[in-house]
């Protein structure tokens, strides 16, 4: 019989940490806590409704397996049993809680519903056991509150009328109250209070759902059971799992928990720790608390919570009581826990703990999210403290969470400067700086115009992931480290700074301490490291990582392991030590028409354009020869920074018609230069126009019908090499044509090379002069006819760009215009541009290193398109056995953390046991058991 419950407590557990799948994050963690014989904490006992329910409830019209109802009562009876109460009971009630839970963390995306089984009757049990009526009636309020909310209007697809769901309306009423009494806080709501407000809040249900809230339990644990199914699909979660990319057909899991309360007065609290800093990444003990209170209160950030431990306090907590002084038994037990739970599972963890009056709980355990600049710290030093693997350490980090390290911050120099406005706690690294908005739609809809925003609220809740998402940073007044707010944004690794009880946040501005008022569309700007907010728009600068030793440690073990060299695609002596500054291992890439471009470019340039509008191979020959002298300077002057590691250095690329000078200014110059008249100068520029020109005079195809340009820049290059050579230096340059499609191209362009070589080797006094020779392989018939190819060609360079716009056909300049379309529609999976189309493209490239290899087996292959710098292409790369790849230099870091990872992912691939390998060994212990019987 197919199972769809699994049962946890008492030291038992059906499940365990490895069935996430089945069971959900949540319930595959509580079963390991409460089962696994190195834990065996003291979880509330419950039971798990496995993904596949949820599966088919949303593929047979919201109905259940007809095993289910036999299962769910079998675990419940466990539960009651182990808890000494019963669902439903007057006397004696089992109160439990229906949470979701898919197999990755949505934080507070899907609904929950607390306290069920509580009605008229058993609230009566509830009232004797605890001897807190109003500890009960406040649950039998939220009860009703939450169940309405999340399965009789939500679940049901109910839109409110005018905007005001059931919730609100509810609130409004229990704020009357409190107005009519002149109350400020709900704690101050009496019994007789919450008991009238139940009465009411039940009248009220009735009236506006057309049906009453149900009294009986099992109903009330079979609708919640299905408002969390539902709720898979609601918008906040649709949403969120489009940012995060969780695929729509896992489905949650649905956690039923016997409810334990830390709201039953002063001996009871409830809070959320982390086993090390996931801010900073620091190993201690990290959390905060609140003293009666439910869990709900931490994480929606309304109250201040308090310090766990004297390390957790902040400015906003320092005053308050750590849980370590005011219940230390408990405290130590927690810490004794939360070292068992690291040392388990080997990983930073997010805890959620109850104690009941003086007993404490375990509520949830999950491996914690983490900013880049944490999951660096963690990954490095717990591999250190030899907790992990170096393979488990570079895994640990995701390519993006490194580009946090990477991410901008305010400059120092500003900082310094300005007197900031307001201080708040630091949930988010880096700086940003943006306009300020008041709502997740303003969020939204300003940044679709292209504003950069920040977020500014006194609480963030899950309806405003989308607006959090779009803003430069998020500032909340309210909340700790461990709010909405923070959690979300340190997923993300946005800049973030919460409870900054500084400002105080209106509807449409903002209020510091001080009287200081900032209204929307204000530019402030924010840091996330130290929490510091700032009026105005202050600089932004990168990072200092040189002296980041946990970066640096994470590198050292990337190198250690990764089989991929890294370069960079660069073309000033500037660009390219940043690069060796970041690890490059060589240039990949220098796009030798980059020096007509930019600073220094005029006189070049203008020698360049002398050299297109020549109409003799003569006139040709002196533009060239004057021009030959920069080419040479700034080949030079980026090879001495490289000292020695090797450089790819491409002949002119583009089409001749992108120099001609759009001004008459410029062409008169020109024509004066070229002692011709305007209307020639003129026409000489437009009979280079193309129609095509991507498709046209570009590349080798320019070398073919001007050799004279392919020469100087040979000339120019190995010149350049020899004179350092002769200097002392070292210099080792390739030559690689762009734009190929056969082999007799390049061995047109070889001869030059020979020919050039033998001269400069002569004029120098040199015997030898070290380079290669080599080519683009971005035209499709190139990859095809790659045999060929490496026969003239020592290495190949994957110009992806442009053999992904041949590929697909699609105009890399312009894809903007139909690529958001394709992605919509999910006609394509992702931009080409931006990673390599595997199944397309990615054939061809591995095709072209097959046949490239064939004929030369120790072909030197690379790539250099954009994709060179993006985590999954670069994996790609690695599989297809090339010898690097080469993106630009703030991505080079990037690519060496993916390079590594991929070389781990083969490791762990080749242990894997294959089916071909499982069904060899079956077949091998087969033979010996036959061989076995046959000599008995
Ligand atoms: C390419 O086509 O991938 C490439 C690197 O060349 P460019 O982008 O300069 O055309
Ligand atoms: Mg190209």
């Amino acid at each position: 019989m197919a199972k769809y419950v699994y049962f946890f407590g008492g030291g038992k557990a059906d499940g365990n940490e490895s069935m996430k799948n089945l069971l959900g994050g949540k319930g595959a963690n509580l079963a390991e806590m409460a089962g696994h014989k190195d834990l065996q904490l003291p979880v509330p006992p419950g039971f798990t409704v496995t993904t596949e329910v949820c599966t088919f409830y949303y593929n047979n019209k919201k109905t259940y397996p007809k095993e289910l109802k036999k299962q769910v009562e079998e675990a419940l009876a466990r539960v009651e049993k182990l808890m000494g109460k019963k669902f439903g009971d007057a006397a004696n009630p089992l109160l439990i809680s229906v949470r979701s839970g898919a197999r990755r963390s949505m934080p507070g995306m899907m609904d929950t519903v607390l306290n069920v089984g509580l009605n008229d009757v058993t609230i009566q049990g509830l009232i004797a056991k605890s001897g807190n009526a109003r500890f009960a009636y406040d649950a039998y309020r939220r009860l009703i509150m939450m169940y309405a909310d999340v399965v009789m209007e939500k679940a049901e697809g109910i839109e409110p009328k005018g905007g005001k769901g059931i919730r609100k309306q509810l609130d409004e009423m229990l704020e009357q109250v409190k107005h009519q009494k002149g109350y400020k806080n709900d704690t101050e709501l009496t019994a007789g209070d919450l008991k009238q407000l139940v009465v009411e809040f039940k009248r009220k249900v009735l009236d506006a759902m057309g049906k009453p809230f149900p009294e009986d339990p099992q109903a009330q644990l079979w609708g919640g059971l299905g408002a969390v199914f539902m709720s898979w699909n609601g918008k906040r979660a649709v949403d969120y799992r489009r940012i995060e990319r969780i695929p729509d057909e896992w489905g949650t899991a649905v956690n039923v928990q016997s409810m334990v309360f830390g709201n039953l007065g002063d001996s009871s609290a409830t809070g959320v720790a982390f086993t090390r800093n996931p801010g900073s990444g620091e190993n201690y003990f990290y959390g905060e608390y609140l003293v009666n209170a439910q869990g709900e209160d931490v994480v929606a950030g309304i109250r201040t919570p308090a310090p766990i431990n004297d390390k957790s306090t902040n400015d906003q907590s320092r005053h308050l009581p750590t849980l370590a002084s005011i219940m230390p038994e408990n405290y130590k037990k927690l810490d004794e826990f939360q070292k068992r739970l690291e040392k388990h599972y080997k990983d930073m963890q997010d805890i959620e703990f109850t104690i009941e009056e003086g007993i404490l709980y375990m509520l949830q355990c999950r491996v914690g999210k983490r900013n880049g600049v944490a999951a660096v710290r963690m990954a490095t030093e717990m591999y250190k403290e030899k907790l992990i693997s170096a393979e488990t350490a570079i895994m640990r980090v995701g390519p993006n969470q490194l580009v946090e390290l990477l991410l901008p911050m305010l400059d120092p120099a500003a900082e310094k400067a300005n007197s900031p406005i307001a201080k708040g706690l630091p949930a988010g690294p880096g700086g940003a700086r943006g306009r300020v908005v008041f709502t997740s739609e303003d969020a939204v809809a300003w940044a679709a115009r292209g504003e950069k925003v920040i977020l500014v609220r006194e609480e963030t809740s899950p309806e405003d992931v989308d607006g959090m998402h779009k803003s430069q940073a998020i500032l909340t007044s309210k909340g700790g480290m461990t709010s909405h707010a923070a959690l979300v944004a340190r997923g993300w690794g946005k800049c973030c700074v919460v409870g900054c009880a500084d400002i105080e946040v209106g509807r449409r501005s903002v209020k510091t301490r001080s009287g200081l008022v900032i209204n929307e569309g204000e530019w402030i700007s924010i840091n996330g490291t130290t929490g510091l907010v700032y009026k105005g728009s202050l600089a932004l600068v990168d990072v200092d990582l040189e002296h980041n030793a946990s970066y640096r440690d994470l590198m050292a073990i990337c190198d250690k392991i990764r089989v991929m060299k890294v370069r960079t695609n660069a073309d000033t002596p500037k660009d390219t030590a940043k690069a060796v500054q970041f690890g490059a291992e060589g240039i990949g890439l220098f796009r030798t028409e980059h020096m007509f471009y930019g600073e220094g470019s005029d006189k070049p340039l203008f020698l360049l354009r002398k050299m297109i509008m020549s109409k003799t191979v003569e006139e040709r020959k002196v533009a060239l020869e004057e021009l030959s002298a920069f080419v040479k300077k700034d080949i030079k002057a980026t090879m001495e920074v490289l000292n020695g590691l090797p450089v790819t250095i491409r002949l002119l690329d583009p089409p001749l018609h992108e120099f001609v000078p759009h001004h008459d200014e410029k062409m008169a110059a020109l024509a004066a230069e070229l002692h011709v008249d305007l209307a020639e100068a003129k026409k000489r520029g437009e009979s280079l126009h193309e129609t095509n020109p991507m498709l046209g005079h570009r590349g080798v195809r320019l070398g073919i019908t001007y050799p004279e340009v392919s020469e100087m820049q040979i000339r120019a290059i190995l010149e350049a090499a020899g004179e350092l050579i002769k200097e002392g230096k070292k210099a080792y340059p390739e030559i690689m044509i762009p734009v190929t499609c056969a082999v007799t191209e390049l061995a047109h362009q070889k001869k030059l090379v020979d020919k050039v070589y033998t001269e400069v080797c002569q004029k120098l006094g040199l015997s030898k002069i070290p380079f290669m020779y080599g080519t683009m392989i971005e035209i499709p018939r190139a990859a095809l006819t790659a045999d060929k190819m490496a026969a003239a060609a020592e290495f190949f360079s994957f110009g992806t760009n442009d053999l992904t716009q041949m590929s697909f056909g699609f105009s890399r300049d312009d894809i903007g215009s139909f690529l958001p379309d394709y992605l919509y529609n999910k006609i394509l999976p992702a931009d080409p541009f931006q990673t390599i189309d595997q199944d397309g493209v990615g054939q061809l490239i591995r095709m072209g290193i097959e046949r490239g290899r064939s004929a030369r087996p120790n072909l030197k292959v690379g790539i250099c398109g954009e994709h060179g710098g993006d985590p999954d292409s670069v994996k790609f790369c690695h599989r297809v056995g090339m010898n690097y790849v080469s993106c630009s230099p703030f991505r080079v870091p990037i690519a060496r953390l993916a390079a590594a990872q991929a070389a781990v992912e083969e490791k762990m691939a080749a242990k894997k046991p294959t089916l071909k390998k499982t069904a060899r060994k079956f077949a091998k212990k087969a033979v010996k058991k036959a061989a076995k019987k046959k000599k008995k």
